[in-house]
C-alpha cells in the first residue's frame, strides 16, 4: 500500500465522516423529556431553549444551524430524550425552530 493510497483513503474517510455528521439534526423526544433544562444549559451554542407555546413547556431546537454536533446535550440527558435524526439542517435554519 503506497503513501498516496493511504492519503487518498484518509481524505475520502474524512469527507464522508463530515458529510454524515452535517446531515444529522438534533431532535427532542417530548414523551421522554421531563423538562429539566439540563441540556439547554449544556449547549454552548444556544441551539436549545425552553419554549412555552401551544405544545406547552418543552425543549425547542431554536438555532439548529449553530449545532456543532458535539453531543454534550445527548450525553447530559439521563432520559435518553435527545438524538440525531437523519434530516439535514443545511439551509433550513430558524425555519426548524421548535421541531420535535
Ligand atoms: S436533559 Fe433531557 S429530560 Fe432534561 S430537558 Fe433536556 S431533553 Fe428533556
Ligand atoms: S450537539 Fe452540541 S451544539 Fe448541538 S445542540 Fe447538542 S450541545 Fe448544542
Amino acid at each position: 500500500m503506497t503513501a498516496q493510497y493511504l492519503l487518498y483513503e484518509h481524505i475520502m474517510m474524512e469527507f464522508f465522516r463530515h458529510l454524515f455528521k452535517e446531515d444529522k439534526m438534533i431532535r427532542i423526544d417530548d414523551d421522554r423529556c421531563v423538562r429539566c433544562g439540563i441540556c439547554v444549559k449544556e449547549c454552548r451554542n444556544n441551539v436549545l431553549a425552553m419554549v412555552n407555546d401551544e405544545k406547552g413547556l418543552h425543549v425547542g431546537v431554536v438555532h439548529p444551524e449553530n449545532c456543532s454536533h458535539c453531543t454534550h446535550c445527548v450525553d447530559s440527558c439521563s432520559f435518553k430524550a435527545i438524538s440525531f435524526s437523519g434530516e439535514t439542517s443545511k439551509g433550513r435554519g430558524k425555519e426548524l425552530a421548535g421541531i420535535r
